[in-house]
């Protein structure tokens, strides 16, 4: 595995299993201590997704040392307040059966953010967050928060896939020092992304997937990658992508693929605004 170091000095590994859109508890629990087995340690969940208790019995089967994984989970938008957080959060680490978690995450850049992440950072500095960070949010809105508080976020968790590379947002985190993490590195399989003839070429040339090619990618930019499946011999493929490199004539040409395509909404679209707004009974 390969870490990256926080701004905080915490190891992350660049290579993680995320568990969105898997609700049902027994698949869950099975495919997380799948991908612990295969050698996944960051595992990535969200109060949102409704699977935090199936994780945390995966952890705990899993027999692997709390202090070699690293536990991501988000705040989600209808507890965007400073008391809000804090109960969540509680919430979230009984549910996970943690004392602590390693990332915790403002899900969605709306709401009361600043009250949200004021509570999160009073949890990090009582020990009980190791790092914390934001996701979906534009390098504006990043600027915004990092600005007018006291911690910056040490990771923005954005879609990121070889339709929609980010490369200029990229640069602006890495120039403040927050790492890149990205979310649907195979674009949520939309746009045909597993039969692209550029990967399916480029797959032939080392003996990988494209799936494999995607996330090699993704590494070879520093970006920390998340993949998903249910599918325990994709879980292992996904995490088999240490032992080749791609030439930089290969990352180039996967380059031409970037087409700006989101598969949700771009957050700087109103509309994406108010659909969030409305999940939790708010509209405009
Ligand atoms: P994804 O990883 O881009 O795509 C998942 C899809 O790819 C599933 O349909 C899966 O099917 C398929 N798949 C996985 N490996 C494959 C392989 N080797 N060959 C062929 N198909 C394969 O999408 P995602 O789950 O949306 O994103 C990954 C993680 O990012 C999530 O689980 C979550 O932790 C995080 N996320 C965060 C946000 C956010 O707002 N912060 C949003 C979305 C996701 P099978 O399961 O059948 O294999």
């Amino acid at each position: 595995m390969e870490y990256t170091t926080l701004n905080n000095g915490v190891q992350m590994p660049m290579v993680g299993f995320g568990v969105f859109q898997i609700r049902d508890a027994k698949t869950t629990q099975t495919v997380v201590e799948e991908a612990i087995k295969t050698g996944y340690r960051l595992i990535d969940t969200a109060q949102s997704y409704g699977n935090e208790e199936a994780v945390g019995k995966a952890i705990k089967t899993s027999g692997v040392p709390r202090k070699e994984l690293f536990i991501t989970t988000k705040l989600w938008i209808s507890d965007f307040s400073y008391e809000g957080a804090k109960k969540a959060f509680q919430e979230s680490l009984d549910k996970l059966g943690l004392d602590y978690v390693d990332l915790y995450l403002l899900h969605q850049p709306v709401g009361d953010i600043f009250g949200a992440w004021r509570a999160l950072e009073e949890l990090y500095k009582e020990g009980k967050i190791r790092a914390i960070g934001v996701s979906n949010f534009k390098p504006d809105q990043l600027a915004n928060l990092a600005a007018f508080n006291e911690v910056t976020p040490a990771v923005n968790q954005v879609e990121v896939h070889v339709f929609n590379q980010k490369e200029d947002e990229e640069e602006y985190m890495n120039s403040k020092g927050v790492q890149m993490e990205s979310w649907g590195a195979f674009a949520e399989g939309q746009f045909d992304v597993f039969t692209n003839p550029i990967l399916v070429k480029i797959a032939e040339k080392y003996g990988k997937s494209t799936a494999q090619v995607m996330l090699r990618w993704q590494l070879q930019r520093g970006i920390v990658s998340l993949s998903k499946s249910a599918n325990p011999e994709r879980v292992r493929q996904n995490f088999d992508i240490f032992d080749f490199v791609l030439s930089e004539e290969d990352m180039q040409e996967i380059a031409t693929l970037d087409s700006n395509t989101t598969v949700f909404a771009d957050h700087h679209d109103p509309k994406t605004f108010e659909l969030l707004a409305s999940f939790v009974g708010k509209s405009f």
